[in-house]
Order: C-alpha cells, then sequence, then structure tokens
C-alpha cells in the first residue's frame, strides 16, 4: 500500500508501480469519483465530504473497499493508493486480508514537504472531455483542509506500520522516474522488466 499526504503523487506512482507488479492499482479516491461522476448512491453519499476535504466515514470506505478486495483481480495481489487512511481502516483492513488469506507485504510512504505539496495540489489539473479542469477539492482552503485531515487521521498510520514493521519511506521530490526508482528499490524490485520478467541474457 502507498502511504503518503494529497499531492505526494500515489496516484502516479501506484499506475506506475501496479503496472510493474501486473497487480491493480486500487484508489479510493478513483473509485469515490468514478462513483459521483456516475451518480450512484455511493457517489451521492461520498460527495459532500469530498467536496469539503474530508474523508468520507469509515463505515462506506471500509465496505467499498473489502467488496473491491474480493473481485477475480485481486486474487493474486494489488497494490492499495488511498486506503487505509485512518487507524480503524487499518485495523478492518487487517482483518479484511486475514479472511482474504492475503498479508500486507508493505507500507511504502512517500514523504513530501507541506510547502511543495501546496504547490502541486494548486497547480494541478485534470483534463476531461479535452478540457483542463481544478479538481474542486484543490482549491486552495480545501487542499488547506486536507492537509490538516491528512496530519490528524492519515499521518499516526506511518508509526502503525513502523511497529508493525511493514514501513519503508522514500523522498518523493523530484523527477517521476527518480521516485519511481527509489519505490521499486524499497519494495525489493528490479528497476526493468515486468514482474516475473525473465532476466536479460
Ligand atoms: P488525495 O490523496 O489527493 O487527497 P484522493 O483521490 O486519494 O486524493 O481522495 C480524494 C477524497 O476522497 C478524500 O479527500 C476523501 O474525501 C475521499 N477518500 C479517499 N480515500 C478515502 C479513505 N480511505 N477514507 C475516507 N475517505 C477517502
Amino acid at each position: 500500500m502507498l502511504l503518503g499526504p494529497p499531492g505526494a503523487g500515489k496516484g502516479t506512482q501506484a499506475q506506475i508501480i501496479a503496472g510493474r507488479m501486473s497487480v491493480p492499482a486500487i484508489s479510493t479516491g478513483d473509485i469515490f469519483r468514478a462513483n459521483v461522476t456516475g451518480q450512484t448512491e455511493l457517489g451521492r453519499q461520498a460527495k459532500a465530504y469530498m467536496d469539503s476535504g474530508d474523508l468520507v466515514p469509515d463505515e462506506i470506505t471500509v465496505a467499498m473497499v473489502t467488496d473491491r478486495l474480493a473481485e477475480p483481480d485481486a486474487k493474486a495481489g494489488f497494490l492499495l493508493d488511498g486506503f487505509p487512511r485512518t487507524i480503524s481502516q487499518a485495523e478492518q483492513l487487517r482483518d479484511s486480508l486475514t479472511e482474504l488469506g492475503h498479508v500486507l507485504d508493505r507500507c511504502l510512504e512517500l514523504v513530501v514537504d507541506e510547502d511543495e505539496l501546496v504547490r502541486r495540489l494548486s497547480g494541478r489539473r485534470m483534463l476531461v472531455d479535452g478540457a483542463w479542469v481544478q479538481r474542486d477539492d484543490d482549491k486552495p482552503e480545501t487542499v488547506r483542509h486536507r492537509l490538516e485531515v491528512y496530519r490528524e487521521q492519515t499521518s499516526p498510520l506511518s508509526g502503525f506500520y513502523r511497529q508493525a514493521g511493514l514501513l519503508s519511506q522514500i523522498d518523493a521530490i523530484g523527477e517521476i522516474d527518480e521516485v519511481t526508482d527509489r519505490a521499486l528499490t524499497a519494495l525489493g524490485f528490479p528497476d526493468d522488466g515486468p514482474a516475473g520478467a525473465p532476466a536479460a541474457s
């Protein structure tokens, strides 16, 4: 799983690392946003929390992730991005994984200082239907609140996973591929070729 504040680059790195490892990247933020766009009941429940930069309540989030982890493509492993985000979610994840017969291999924390995060988030735009748009929760006042929520509710996970002997931390400032190299090294993964590929001869 990837741990790190909003703007640390979890989504970007999750896609690349999961691709290298041939496992799905499971992002709770992406699942929520897809549900908001698709105007589902889950999206309706999550939207107000997301827009204000608060966490969606654990009951909703944990049920959603538990369902996702039970899907066939997650049988051989997965990379979590944006979950768990509270100690309670981490404890419930531990229980779900036990039930599914999985073990968490590692928590990789992307470390970025707060000034850099504010710079990145306020400049971030997404391409939607051919136009660059700012995510509602990337507005400056919401960004400040998300960072506060991270500090209070999510950053304690670093200690939680350190105690469990599962934490690795990397400096997540630099070019995307430099950060990817640090991540793969920290995960004990070769930095070229897909998972399980035979060594070049
Ligand atoms: P970021 O990491 O940049 O804040 P995400 O896409 O991971 O962005 O999350 C966007 C929003 O989705 C969060 O601010 C929160 O409202 C909701 N969310 C995502 N993951 C969780 C989670 N594990 N628990 C509760 N809410 C979540």
